[in-house]
């Protein structure tokens, strides 16, 4: 790409980059933080302030990505820090059990109903990991059925057609996964419940789950269609299968009780992350007491973390969920209700092509005009318009995800001045995203 296409260079990102390739592959260490998608320097955040990040080069951004979910109260919220500070005095790990995962567990449980019981773990991809062989345990069967374009972490049996890192890529989606692994993934297109039927028939006695993204955003913002959700929960249950929900980005971020909080379909397992841990590693899966009975040491199915309800981990998701009431909500919901008008607005002012997608106060902004109820509508937008997008918003001081199979994230720190901000940055954004050629 020509220089032109990245006015503002970050030299000192730069040079930290350059010092990452030597001793870190690609640079990074998680994918899509490397820019490839969109190309030009990733940014090297030295620090966080409610809505904004900072770089190594002194630039400010509104953080639309708030650390892929977990931020929803901004950064460095001072009653955060405060409670952190205070768990981190009294020890990092103790290898025991410790009251603050017992108070955590329970602050979820309050929250959503279907979770009776829940273990601790330490992130989202060990919480979809561990419901998996769960309900394999459970049920004793192989089988898994999951959607295209949702993203449950880089679970070996989960990784085909993932959508996230894997779509920005284009990954082949199973390099160092065994063949049995993959023959015991059903892939299914997402929103289509006559695949669903289809493959139960197909496989009578052999499903051991269906796992969904409870609302996915991995591959960009496509609500589930009215009935979807459900339709899964009855499929599931007429054919003694486990219906797990994956609310690692929605769960405590969607609503107070995260999807199952908006849309009230009851599942057998769940999973979390994110939000819980308040920007620490904390993740959990729960359900059913009668599933999770089956979880050593109270059952046969082994499961186990050295860092599992880490002492300051759960102070952090703990002060999180309590900083979350409803007014809490209702902010987040309003400033994403505008940033998405603001959106619209300027890209239609250009004439550019568009849909925006919201799950609550998720959402994301496909290029093209069409509806995106699943992965091949999603890969099928003008994600070359989006390139010129994020790089003219990053020049302005907008951070933006660095790929368009991405859900934006705000918080309840995005105000006044930081929706300034991004409504002054949009026009030549929206410009540049209408000049862009493929
Ligand atoms: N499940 C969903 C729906 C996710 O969005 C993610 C991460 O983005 C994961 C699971 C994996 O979580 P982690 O990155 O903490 O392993």
């Amino acid at each position: 790409m020509s220089e032109l296409a990245y006015p503002y260079e970050a030299p000192a990102s730069q040079a930290l980059f350059d010092r990452a390739a030597a001793v870190t592959p690609g640079g990074v260490n998680s994918p899509v933080r490397a820019f490839r998608a969109v190309g030009g320097t990733p940014r090297f955040m030295v620090s966080g302030t409610g809505p904004y990040l900072t770089d190594a080069d002194g630039r400010e951004y509104v953080d639309l990505v708030c650390s892929w979910g977990p931020m929803i109260l901004g950064h460095a919220h001072p009653e955060m820090i405060a409670a952190v500070q205070e768990a981190v005095a009294r020890g990092t790990s103790f290898g025991t059990p410790a009251e603050g995962e017992v108070a955590l567990a329970e602050a979820m449980v309050e929250r959503v109903a279907p979770l009776e019981e829940v273990r601790l773990v330490s992130s989202g991809t060990e919480a979809t990991m561990s419901a998996i062989r769960l309900a394999r345990g459970f049920t004793r069967r192989t089988k898994v059925i999951k959607f295209a374009g949702c993203y449950h972490g880089h679970v070996d049996s989960l990784l085909a057609a993932a959508g996230s890192g894997v779509a920005t890529f284009a990954l082949p989606d199973t390099p160092g996964v065994t063949g049995a692994q993959a023959s015991d993934t059903i892939v299914l297109p997402y929103n289509d419940l006559e695949a669903v039927h289809a493959a139960f028939a197909a496989h009578p006695g052999e499903i051991a789950c269906v796992i969904t993204e409870a609302s996915p955003g991995n591959m960009g913002v496509v609500p589930p269609l009215p009935g979807f959700n459900q339709g899964l929960k009855d499929a599931c249950a007429a054919n003694g299968a486990l219906f797990v929900s994956d609310e690692v980005m929605t769960g405590f971020r969607t609503s107070r009780a995260g999807w199952y909080g908006v849309e009230g379909v009851v599942p057998d397992l769940m999973t979390f992350g994110k939000v819980m841990g308040g920007g620490f590693p904390a993740a959990a899966f729960g359900g059913r007491a009668d599933v999770m009975a089956h979880l050593a040491p109270a059952g046969p199915v082994y499961q186990a973390g050295t860092l599992s309800g880490n002492p300051v981990a759960t102070a952090a998701g703990l002060a999180q969920l309590r900083l979350l009431d409803d007014a809490a909500y209702e902010t987040v919901d309003a400033v994403s209700a505008r940033i998405q008008s603001l959106v619209t607005e300027a890209l239609a002012k250009e004439g550019v092509a568009h849909t925006v997608q919201t799950a609550s106060n998720m959402f994301s902004v496909f290029f093209t005009d069409r509806p995106v109820r699943n992965y091949e509508d999603a890969k099928a937008q003008e994600s070359f318009r989006f390139t010129a997008f994020f790089h003219s918003l990053l020049s302005n001081g907008v951070y933006l995800p660095p790929s368009s199979f991405e859900s934006w994230f705000v918080s309840t720190a995005h105000d006044e001045r930081a929706v300034q901000r991004i409504a002054d940055a949009l026009p030549a954004a929206a410009r540049a995203a209408a000049e862009a050629t493929a």
